[in-house]
């Protein structure tokens, strides 16, 4: 079964920008209740949608205080753990980000590592990749970061 995921968040300067569970060093941050971590957002949206379990703001609504600057991390542990109630495995993962500054190409290893163990996947079935929108819209105009998730998700036999 295949899942997708989508997530935007506002940039502000200033503000912190955490990427797939990793801190990167940017003028401008994530505006967000949360940690911001639109890649982990996707994810755990991609993981729900694959086997028809909703979304994010669906299990963890964020007008709930019990879930107001939850790390990002603790989510997709939850969504992992509930697939794996439901009798589910995931096969592989791959993401795009696409943000205009800073480069993420540094960080993008660490980013696999840590998505890969959140999964409890090897390494090579994680990918993550990144574009820049070439200053088109409000990304390109540093107004906002975008990223988008797909999953393969296998029941366990
Ligand atoms: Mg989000």
């Amino acid at each position: 079964m295949v899942g997708f995921g989508y997530d935007v968040h506002q940039l502000r300067e200033g503000e912190r920008l955490r990427l797939g569970g990793i801190e990167i060093p940017s003028p401008k941050g994530v505006i967000a209740h949360s940690d911001g971590d639109v890649l982990l957002h996707a994810l755990c949206d991609a993981l729900l949608g694959a086997v028809g379990l909703g979304d994010l703001g669906e299990h963890f609504p964020d007008t709930d205080p019990v879930y107001r600057g939850i790390s990002s991390h603790v989510l997709v542990e939850r969504v992992v753990a509930l697939l794996r109630e439901r009798g589910y495995r995931i096969v592989n993962v791959d993401a795009t980000i696409v943000l205009q500054e800073p480069k993420i190409a540094p960080y993008r290893g660490a980013m696999r590592q840590r998505i890969a163990e959140l999964c409890d996947i090897p390494l090579e079935r994680v990918s993550v990749k990144a574009t820049t929108p070439e200053h088109l819209g409000f990304v390109g105009r540093q107004e906002g970061i975008v990223a988008f998730c797909v999953c393969e998700v296998q029941p366990l036999l």
